[in-house]
């Protein structure tokens, strides 16, 4: 037997409507905040990550399903979705619409980790991106567009944690001043942090390693070094929060995975799931645009990963709306019936209803207990006498009743 890549996982239809219900949900909340989809491919030129997401990342250092295709290009599955959308709207001159530019998606994504739960090799994530707006207000309107996505579904025990890493400017201040500090117990340290030291020393912060996040717990804070700028911003983020009613934590320690934040960072986080619980992870990536040769455009968005909500969703007892079953079951008793159960079935699903008929050659107990299962609203029986007299009962089966029908009146009873 062939089985699936390690770190992949089938849907199965008995689960799929918790994820259409999820997309569902992102998709209303989208259309609330008047973004629109935008989808990309699935692959891309192996470059646009190396420069979207940044050469510093564990992303592209370890992570990245890379391959040559026919023509000897390198070609890489995305493993996140802003890169792509970033590419995307440089390509298509969407800045020459109105701004900002507000796009959503949702995606498939690849990275190769060592699986566990929360961590897979294809995942999925739910993201939203707002381009060409330089103000808190949009900051603050991606988060609240996160905020009422895991509300409306539900969740909530979650924990806001905001932070600001600053820009260009103010983060090689910072920075120095971080190494600083870091120098003297670089012994101590994980071999990826005392590789980061070097290249990308704000991310030592995110280290997970307990022997690291003792020495990190002392160092000095971004938020004490940001320029006047950097701090206002930061400043008129949390005013915002604070007036659309959202609730946060400052967490000075997230910095994100990924090069390209500039100023707000934040995360949505759980205690609910394990190890991995960060739901939902964003900021503002004002250099993207332009390192990716765009006109500098001012950016900030999400990605929440969407098999981590669902365990999150699992573990909580978050409420699913029941998985309907088809509107009629049309139960017969023999060739005959069976025949214009199939016919009704097509009629009454020409006229926009849901129907289901006997396909195995089941007794008429047994399609009563098919029926059953499947969740039928509705079960009618078409044996001789209804045949012969042109009419039937439909039964309720939540609580027995009946409806006499008329076989003219079927198809539009059950649409
Ligand atoms: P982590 O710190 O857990 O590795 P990350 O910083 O790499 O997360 P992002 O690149 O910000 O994650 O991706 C956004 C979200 O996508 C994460 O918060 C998480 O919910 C989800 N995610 C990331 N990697 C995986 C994965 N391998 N499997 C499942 N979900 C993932
Ligand atoms: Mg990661």
């Amino acid at each position: 037997m062939i089985s699936a890549p390690k770190g992949t996982k089938d849907v199965l239809p008995q689960d799929s409507y918790k994820w259409q219900y999820i997309e569902d949900v992102a998709r209303k909340v989208a259309k609330d905040f008047n973004l629109k989809e935008i989808r990309t491919p699935v692959f891309e030129h192996t470059e646009l990550f190396l420069r979207g997401v940044g050469d510093t990342t564990d992303i592209v250092n370890k992570e990245m399903y890379t391959f040559k295709d026919k023509g000897d290009r390198s070609i890489t599955l995305k493993p996140e979705g802003t890169a792509g959308v970033a590419r995307a709207y440089i390509e298509n001159g969407l800045s020459n619409g109105p701004l900002p530019v507000k796009m959503y998606y949702i995606i498939p994504a690849f990275r190769y980790e060592r699986p566990q739960a929360g961590r897979l090799r294809e995942f999925h994530q739910f993201g939203i991106e707002v381009y060409g707006s330089p103000s808190p207000l949009a900051d603050a309107e991606v988060i609240s567009a996160a905020a009422l996505f895991l509300d409306r579904l539900g969740i909530k025990k979650i924990k806001l944690n905001i932070n600001s890493i600053g820009c260009k400017t103010c983060r090689a201040e910072y920075n120095a001043k971080l190494k600083e500090y870091l120098r003297p117990h670089l012994g101590e340290m994980c071999a990826t942090c005392r590789e980061r030291f070097d290249k990308n020393p704000l991310r030592i912060l995110d280290c997970k390693e307990e022997g690291c996040k003792k020495i990190t717990a002392g160092a000095p804070r971004m938020i004490d070094y940001l320029c006047d700028d950097c701090a206002a911003h930061f400043h008129e983020v949390q005013a915002c929060l604070k007036a659309g009613g959202t609730e946060f934590n400052i967490d000075s320690n997230i910095v994100r995975g990924l090069d390209y934040y500039t100023k707000t960072v934040f995360e949505f986080v759980s205690e609910d799931i394990g190890a991995q619980g960060t739901v939902c992870g964003g900021g503002r990536y004002d250099g993207l645009i332009e390192e990716l040769g765009g006109n500098p455009t001012p950016a900030v968005g999400f990605a929440v990963g969407l098999e981590r909500l669902l365990l999150l969703m699992e573990n909580t007892g978050s409420p699913f709306p029941a998985d309907g079953g088809p509107g009629v079951f049309f139960a017969a008793m023999d060739d005959e019936g069976r025949r214009l159960a199939f016919s009704f079935a097509v009629k009454v699903r020409a006229l926009g209803g849901s129907a289901e008929c006997d396909k195995m050659g089941r007794s008429l107990k047994a399609q009563f207990k098919y029926a059953d299962k499947i969740g039928a609203k509705y079960v009618v029986v078409l044996g001789e006498s209804e045949i012969a007299a042109g009419k039937c009962s439909a039964k309720l089966m939540s609580d027995g009743s009946i409806t006499e029908l008329k076989f003219e009146d079927i198809p539009q009873f059950f649409a």
